[in-house]
């Protein structure tokens, strides 16, 4: 695979905002990182110089594999992912007949396996390459290793899926913009990414968990994401609240991480311990939402207009 040189505009301008370009401001600081306020459109987004570098760290093992704040064993969590793939299929197919799919971030395939099981014929992309090869050896499943901003295929999609990937992009307008240029006129994009005017944010502030840079980098509302959506040809054909359901092994990584070594993270550490682990859990997904924008038809998107 060919790396494009484009780092030009591969890094974020510490000061604009990647969604209106206007001025934005210093919130507060979350492991290190300043989280930025865009005092037009309302994004949030960390002051961070990002580059491709950023995606090998985030997704290491030890995100996978490691605890914390990824997943204490993310393969056990097959089961859970390929049924939320299905219920995304089953989603979809209220709004078109299923056809050919890009899934972004794919890991290591459970979601899009979901979606194949729904009808759809599909590839992903994902940074991680043992990821990769699990989706392609032992799920048989068509992932290659690489970013969407970086993609070279010149396929066209009649859906792109960014399930859980959006904030996490580190040029999120050439994501955006490669997104746009692979999918068909008429074609969808599903996103799923979390709401920062959920409750659940507004209560936590910024003890959000979903504060978590460097891993995520932005944080959106669906009027928000409408907006960054409708530069690109796409309107917002209908919107909801994602099922969720996580298993216990997982609940207790997150939450041992969260409360952290705190004497009152002691005491509930021994609580949580009882949790089994493989035991589904439903996750509190107040503060997720999805939203299924349709490319527009009309010729005034982009169409050749792919750099060279
Ligand atoms: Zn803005």
């Amino acid at each position: 695979m060919k790396s494009i040189q484009s780092h030009s505009h591969s890094l974020i301008s510490n000061d604009n905002c990647p969604v209106c370009y206007q001025s934005s401001q210093r919130l507060f600081q979350k492991h290190g990182y300043w989280i930025r306020h865009c005092q037009a459109c309302k994004h949030h987004f960390a002051e961070v110089t990002t580059s491709p570098v950023h995606v090998n760290q985030v997704y290491s093992e030890e995100y996978f594999y490691g605890g914390g704040a990824g997943y204490s064993n993310y393969l056990t969590e097959a089961k859970i992912l390929r049924k939320r793939g299905q219920w995304y299929g089953r989603l979809l197919s209220r709004y078109t007949q299923p056809g050919t799919v890009l899934d972004v971030g794919a890991a290591a395939g459970f979601i899009l396996q979901g979606l194949i099981d729904c009808g759809w014929q599909g590839k992903g992309i994902e940074p991680n390459p043992d990821m990769v090869n699990y989706a392609c050896t032992h799920l048989g499943l068509s992932v290659d290793v690489g970013t969407l901003e970086q993609l070279q295929v010149e396929e066209r999609y009649d859906l792109i899926n960014m399930i859980q990937v959006l904030g996490h992009f580190f040029d999120i307008r050439q994501a955006l913009q490669v997104a746009s240029l692979h999918t068909k006129p008429g074609g969808f994009w599903l996103i799923e990414t979390s709401s920062r005017e959920s409750f659940t944010a507004r209560i936590l502030g910024n003890n959000w968990h979903m504060y978590s840079p460097p891993s995520v980098l932005h944080w959106f509302s669906p009027s928000g994401l409408q907006q960054l959506a409708g530069q690109f040809g796409f309107y917002e054909i209908a919107r909801g609240r994602p099922a969720k359901w996580i298993l216990g092994s997982h609940a207790k990584s997150v939450l041992r991480y969260k409360l952290g070594s705190s004497s009152i993270g002691k005491n509930f550490t021994e609580i949580i311990n009882i949790i089994p682990d493989h035991l589904p859990l439903p996750y509190p997904a107040e503060d997720l939402f999805w939203v299924l924008f349709q490319k527009r038809n009309s010729t005034t998107t982009t169409k050749e207009g792919k750099k060279g």
